[in-house]
């Protein structure tokens, strides 16, 4: 199954945590990294009193089951040091499911598509340039059509 994960980081050199993320999730059983995005940075959403992000995405071929990825997805961020202190808080890590093919989940742990998706630059935006503007998202429709309504102006691209 074709899956794509969005990548958040805004502590202990965020840069190196999204590459070692990547290179984890290349390394799960079971799933292979195919592409991942340029980063991103970003302004924090919720508590303004943390530093910038740095997002990107992912995408990646995968045989997990989405409940089973998403246990994968939370044992990289728990091997990075992610600690929960306040919503939408400061994180080392945040790797989120967006997407799992065309499936819609609604389970109490998992919502797919991840329900920020459509309405977030930080997720949009590197999504965008993984899958294109015809990306399905389900219930949503293309991605193309989020993309327009949304404000990325402070989604900027970081040079390598
Ligand atoms: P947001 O989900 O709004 O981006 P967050 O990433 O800060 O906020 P977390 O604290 O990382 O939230 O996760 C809270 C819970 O969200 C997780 O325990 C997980 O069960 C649930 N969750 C639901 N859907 C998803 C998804 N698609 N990907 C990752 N986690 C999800
Ligand atoms: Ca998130
Ligand atoms: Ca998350």
């Amino acid at each position: 199954m074709r899956a794509y994960v969005g990548l958040g980081s805004n502590l202990g050199e965020p840069m190196e945590q999204i590459s070692s993320a990547l290179h984890a999730i290349d390394q799960l059983a079971g799933s292979r990294l195919i592409a991942s995005s340029s980063l991103y940075r970003t302004p924090p959403m919720g508590p303004q009193d943390q530093p910038d992000y740095l997002n990107a995405a992912a995408e990646i071929e995968t045989s997990s089951e989405p409940l089973q990825l998403l246990q994968q997805l939370q044992y990289i961020e728990q091997q990075q040091g992610r600690v929960r202190k306040r919503h939408w808080g400061e994180r080392t890590i945040d790797l989120d499911l967006l997407l799992y093919g065309e499936q819609q989940i609604n389970l109490p742990t998992l919502q797919v598509p991840h329900p920020g998706l459509i309405e977030r630059a930080f997720v949009l935006v590197p999504l965008m340039e993984l899958a294109g503007e015809l990306l399905w998202v389900p219930g949503q429709g293309e991605l193309g059509k989020w993309l327009v309504r949304c404000d990325c102006s402070e989604t900027i691209k970081v040079e390598k």
